[in-house]
């Protein structure tokens, strides 16, 4: 009798190689899995051939195990990939409660909060979900540590930025577990700051692990010129609406059309939610600038609006802005239904959506969400809520009285005149992203993927088509139209 527990690998083919990868770039790979360059301090302390299974094939690699600033991690890696990293110290180190110090929401309106979170224990800030990377390499700005784990700075210290995002992302973290949020694929999540982002300081991205070599998400964030922004950083809205694409990002995949409204206006109502104001990055719009801000001088977007679906105003508006119609619909709701209930609803009704659902999904599926947690006691209230908003149109067969009506007339997949990608403006020097390249490598990632930023309406178009092509095709030219995305587009 044989008795098994746990799971035999896989595996379909019997070929064994016999080529082995090179050994020092495996190392190299492994390092760079760790969010960890040549130059730390490393050693290693095993390396042996064996068979890695993945996809049903066994691949032959290195095991490692390498001492990183004095803790041991277990690696399986070749010169390509990283298989698995696995930490060695669980039982020498426990997480430890690190002590961080940022503005409680942004500059403008609150005071210095010391966050208490989790860290991995390895000086850095660096938790199983987050870590950072201050751009050492541009900006000449080192990486914070502390053997005490307290980083405790005050706000013209160099590191405070890099305090600020890493304080500011756990705590957003925090605010999804609460609604129900479990982490899926790669972690931890790096957030990049003092970067430049198509040759400007002025924006801010999420770009799922899909898209990177290292299989982990990232969100890149400029520091602003203080001329259009400031503070990006520094506010909490900045990095919470970024992380808020990444939960998002489970389900609605794409970014173009509906999907876009969708995405940017739930990022976006998530973070007016947890900090239980309208107003996304108070303190990053230059006051008195024609910085891009939809409301001057005050937020970046707003949820406080009279936009009405397909009204003349909000068809003016860009797919980030549109995306305030979804907020403002939704903060409606707080004031006929308790906000706590509503949020957990829109919360777990992204679990009713798809790839590429649109606004019409949504809807049904937040009514839908209210019959399986509220007993339908909200739906009818969502409903009334959508008609004031003039969704009237997507929702033609609902009877929100009755669930078994609860059901989107079209297909997702079906476009819808909304739905297909928005035309390009011809003339770039309008355009106030400027060019809408690619993001230039940096550190093995190849940004190849789907994209989502902050805000302009044009970049979230910023699509690779391979490295090599990406950086020598049109967008590096000023009088390059931007192009709509190739067919084979992912997501
Ligand atoms: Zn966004």
């Amino acid at each position: 009798m044989t008795i098994l527990l746990g799971d035999l690998p896989a595996v379909e083919t019997e070929v064994f190689s016999t080529d082995w990868p090179d050994s020092s770039e495996s190392v190299q790979r492994s390092l760079a899995s760790l969010s960890q360059t040549s130059s730390s301090s490393f050693q290693v302390l095993k390396k042996e051939r064996c068979y890695f299974p993945n996809e049903g094939t066994l691949h032959p690699v290195w095991n490692l195990i390498l001492s990183i600033n004095s803790l041991p991690y277990e690696t399986w890696a070749d010169s390509e990939h990283t298989y698995k990293v696995s930490r060695l110290f669980f039982d020498l180190s426990e997480d430890v409660q690190g002590k961080v110090q940022a503005y409680e929401a942004n500059p403008k309106e609150s005071k210095l909060q010391t966050f208490l979170i989790g860290l991995i224990g390895d000086g850095t800030l660096t938790s199983q979900f987050f870590t950072t990377d201050p751009s050492p390499s541009s900006s000449g700005v080192s990486r914070a540590r502390s053997d005490t784990h307290e980083f405790i700075f005050s706000p013209d210290s160099e590191y405070f930025p890099e305090a600020s995002v890493f304080a500011h992302v756990s705590s957003m973290y925090d605010y999804f577990a609460s609604l129900g949020y479990t982490w899926e694929g790669g972690k931890p999540l790096t957030v990049r700051i003092h970067a430049t982002i198509n040759d400007t300081k002025n924006n801010a991205l999420y770009q799922p692990s899909d898209g990177t070599s290292l299989q982990r998400p990232i969100i890149i964030i400029g520091d602003g010129d203080n001329i259009v922004f400031q503070n990006l950083a520094i506010d909490s809205d900045v990095v919470s609406h970024e992380f808020g694409h990444h939960v998002i990002f489970r389900t609605v995949k794409e970014t173009t059309g509906e999907s876009l409204i969708l995405h940017e206006g739930l990022a976006d109502y998530f973070t007016f939610s947890k900090h239980g104001d309208t107003c996304l990055g108070e303190s990053i719009c230059v006051p008195d600038a024609d910085s891009g801000c939809y409301v001057a001088g005050q937020c970046l977007r707003t949820g406080d609006n009279p936009l009405v679906f397909q009204g003349d105003s909000y068809l003016k508006l860009d797919p980030h802005l549109k995306g305030q119609l979804i907020s403002g619909f939704l903060l409606d709701l707080h004031s006929k239904i308790e906000p706590r209930t509503v949020t957990k609803t829109v919360f777990s009704s992204l679990d009713l959506l798809v790839k590429n659902s649109g606004i019409e999904h949504f809807l049904v599926s937040l009514m839908l969400m209210d019959y399986k947690q509220n007993a339908g006691n909200s739906a009818c209230v969502i409903y009334e809520s959508a008609i004031m908003r003039g969704f009237k149109p997507l929702l033609k067969n609902v009877d929100c009285a009755d669930p078994q009506t609860l059901k989107a007339s079209r297909d997702a997949n079906t476009l819808t005149t909304e739905e297909k990608p928005e035309p390009q403006k011809k003339d770039p020097v309008k355009v106030r992203c400027g060019k809408i390249a690619g993001i230039a490598s940096h550190q093995g990632e190849d940004f190849s993927l789907a994209i989502l930023f902050l805000f302009f309406p044009l970049c979230v178009m910023a699509i690779a088509f391979g490295k090599k092509n990406f950086l020598r095709g049109p967008f590096l030219k000023k009088s390059s139209p931007p192009r709509l995305p190739p067919k084979n587009f992912r997501y």
